[in-house]
């Protein structure tokens, strides 16, 4: 059952928006080489307890960190660990948290450094595929409008879309009804409706979409060894079209 949010539900899932956003914005500011990704854990973990805000992810399924920190071919549930970040690494920071019974859900690749001009063109069309699948969240659309709009974009430039890990459904749950892909074709799905709520999150590999999970149980990587990045927003759908919040202003 997909959950529509009352505009003062919307209101609080702003603000949890925002708090991940300026997270993420912490992360990206402190990531250079030399820097560990318990470091980035740390810093997360102590902007949440500043804030009273429980992070989403620590202890989600038995997950042990505040942020999934996943490098290079990692795909997402990375944890974070004692390896300096190097120069021309790529690093994608998945980051929730729950504030006044709300969650907000985002997550972001970044570059350290100087990086080479495939994982820059990999990191630019995650995020434009990511962008124009948010463009595709009209009230009145279907679901699988915004799945259409992330592969078309992602297979343009020859990349391939993961399809072991879809976007959600967020609110009072990190996870909520519907389940969003990021490929299929158009206009399937339930109808999109003012009040939705979805954190849309295309994952996208440079070689094949393969992915297995190593044998501490959550890492996800690519089984030929390339790169991978992710990008995340929770975004509301409203009558006027969708609303990013987990960004800042
Ligand atoms: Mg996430
Ligand atoms: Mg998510």
């Amino acid at each position: 059952m997909i959950v529509l949010k009352s505009k003062s539900e919307l209101e609080k899932m702003r603000r949890a928006g925002r708090m991940v956003a300026e997270v993420l914005q912490l992360m990206r500011e402190r990531i250079k080489p030399g820097v560990t990704t318990l470091e980035l854990n740390r810093i997360a973990e102590d902007r949440c307890k500043k804030w009273k805000a429980r992070p989403a992810f620590k202890g989600y399924g038995g997950f042990p960190f505040t942020i999934c920190a996943s490098p290079n071919d990692s795909v997402v549930h990375g944890f974070p660990n004692q390896q300096p970040l190097v120069e021309g690494d790529i690093l994608s920071i998945d980051f929730g948290l729950i504030i006044d019974g709300f969650y907000g859900d985002s997550a972001v690749t970044i570059p350290v450094g100087k990086i080479d001009a495939t994982t820059q063109r990999l990191l630019d069309v995650t995020k434009e595929s990511l962008e124009l699948g948010i463009a595709a969240a009209q009230p009145g659309g279907r679901l699988s409008d915004i799945s259409h709009a992330v592969q078309t974009r992602v297979e343009q430039d020859h990349f391939s879309v993961v399809r072991e890990f879809v976007g959600h459904g967020i609110g009072r749950q990190l996870h909520e009804d519907p389940q969003i892909p990021n490929y299929g074709p158009p206009a399937r799905g339930p109808q999109l409706k003012a009040g939705m709520t979805l954190a849309i999150e295309p994952m996208v590999n440079i070689g094949l979409p393969a992915v297995k999970v190593l044998d501490d149980g959550w890492t996800a990587v690519t089984i030929d060894g390339r790169r991978s990045a992710h990008f995340e927003h929770t975004v509301a759908i409203t009558e006027n079209g969708p609303e990013i919040l987990t960004r800042l202003d």
